[in-house]
């Protein structure tokens, strides 16, 4: 298969890292716009295997520079549907890794590309060369695609107007589901394409919850488990509902057995603390449980400053992924804000307390009016002390939890300072130390409040760990 390209295709090039100083360039990624595009049409609009390159090839780029990018393929087959389209995009990301020397982050709007020098050195001079090895990736292994070709982009502008078409395309697919809900289904899709970094995550895609890198909702996970039951989405029965508000249900349940290799047995569709979604990696938000205030912000990939918590996407997202239920975090599409049951098991909205307002914005149509003024953004709060002052200010409900909390705590020292007779040294004595306040302040879940201890320490070595990476977004 490699005969003919300058470098290996190989599914073993899908961990490799390429570091600012061994890379070429780069397309896409923090700095500049990029985005991927699949789209249907019917066999006679397609030409199999034709490349079309808008803007300056691999060779007249320079060197270290970062470049906005666009790959956009067309697909036609006599089974091809529009339907398909999402889930066919989304295997660029397993395909362009197979290619050595080419990395290949996220998805959608927020793909993330790198070519090495080392590959540049061993002959790939075009974008043309990544094309046909993508195409006759695909074609081989999603053989209902029987022809394809490509546009890639690197011209600024060209990419700015094309993204903007893509993103209205984006949004109709989005769409699609919401007026569809779990309980009007029988079956839900799973989908294994995050195993080859999480083991053990179980992604279950339903009417109400998309895939959490949001690019795969229930109609995708439907046409593709339809025209490829054996490949990496499948139906799962949904069974009985044991949980309406949590969205937990028997058939999910023994899946989640199965897909995790016995590590988890329940999963929760629409929970944040009880046995919640497993968090793979390539979510695009991530949501974090804040005890001081006991309420949950949500961070996007594309806010890098450090959250009310102090800590920033890339750090969190180190505590959030690996296919893990982490009790305290948790990863999502952005498609779910939309979703009527957004986290309903733990309060939906009502626990909401912050998000960058580029996200906000971007999801106000589905924040509930009476909330979306007492959610709070970078531009009111950058600290948990802060969020606190804004939170009682605005009346936000965690407010209530506290004053329900503070009450208690104080019963229970009035309590025993009662029974030991020196009411000053015992107040001293629960507030001194910030651990012991933690417990006073947290949230109703006793089990939460120790995950959270636990995560300041590993912060620090997260930091440490992210220096020594020299890299500033993390996920797949
Ligand atoms: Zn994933």
């Amino acid at each position: 298969m490699g005969e003919e390209f300058p470098f290996d295709i190989n599914p073993m090039y899908e961990g490799e890292r390429i570091r600012k100083k061994g890379m070429y360039v780069e397309l896409g990624g923090p700095d500049q716009p990029g985005f991927e595009l699949v789209r249907a049409a019917s066999m006679d609009e397609v030409e199999d295997g034709r490349f079309t390159m808008i803007g300056p090839d691999i060779l007249d780029l320079k060197e270290g520079s970062q470049n906005t990018y666009a790959m956009m393929f067309r697909m036609a087959g006599e089974l091809v549907e529009t339907d398909l389209e999402s889930v066919v995009e989304r295997r660029m990301h397993d395909f362009q890794n197979y290619i050595q020397g080419y990395m290949h982050l996220n998805q959608r709007y927020d793909i993330w590309v790198r070519v090495s020098k080392d590959a540049v050195k061993k002959g790939l001079k075009s974008f043309e060369q990544i094309a046909k090895a993508t195409i006759r990736l695909y074609k081989a292994e999603l053989p209902f695609i029987e022809k394809m070709e490509a546009t890639f982009i690197t011209d600024p502008d060209e990419v700015k107007k094309q993204l903007d078409g893509a993103m209205e395309i984006f949004a109709q697919r989005d769409a699609r589901t919401r007026d569809l809900h779990d309980e009007d289904v029988d079956l839900f899709y799973g989908c294994t394409l995050c195993q080859s970094f999480a083991p053990t995550n179980v992604c279950v895609v339903t009417p109400d919850r998309v895939s959490l890198c949001g690019a795969i909702n229930w109609f995708d996970g439907r046409a593709a488990a339809n025209v490829d039951p054996e490949g990496p989405n499948f139906a799962i029965e949904k069974g009985e509902c044991i949980d309406e508000i949590g969205g937990e249900y028997t058939g999910v349940n023994e899946k989640t057995v199965e897909l995790s290799g016995g590590e988890y047995d329940r999963i929760q569709l629409h929970s944040f603390f009880d046995a919640p979604h497993t968090s793979c990696g390539c979510f695009e938000v991530i949501g974090f449980y804040m005890p001081e205030v006991d309420g949950i912000g949500w961070v996007d990939r594309d806010y890098t400053e450090p959250s009310p918590n102090g800590l920033a996407f890339s750090t969190m997202a180190g505590n959030t992924g690996g296919g893990k239920q982490s009790i305290g975090f948790l990863g999502i599409g952005v498609e779910y804000f939309r979703s009527p049951k957004f986290i309903q098991k733990d309060g939906g909205w009502n626990r909401v307390v912050w998000m960058p307002s580029r996200l906000k914005e971007r999801v106000k149509d589905g924040i509930p009016a009476d909330i979306s003024d007492k959610i709070s953004t970078e531009n009111d709060t950058k600290t948990i002390d802060e969020l606190k002052e804004f939170l009682k200010a605005k009346d936000h409900p965690v407010v209530k939890n506290w004053i329900e909390e503070v009450e208690e705590a104080e019963e229970e020292a009035a309590a025993v300072s009662t029974a030991g007779g020196m009411g000053m040294p015992m107040q001293m004595q629960q507030f001194a130390p910030g651990q012991i306040m933690m417990p006073a302040m947290g949230g109703g879940s006793g089990g939460g409040i120790k995950i959270i201890l636990k995560n300041a320490k590993i912060t620090i070595s997260e930091v440490k760990f992210e220096e020594a990476e020299g890299s500033k977004k993390k996920g797949k």
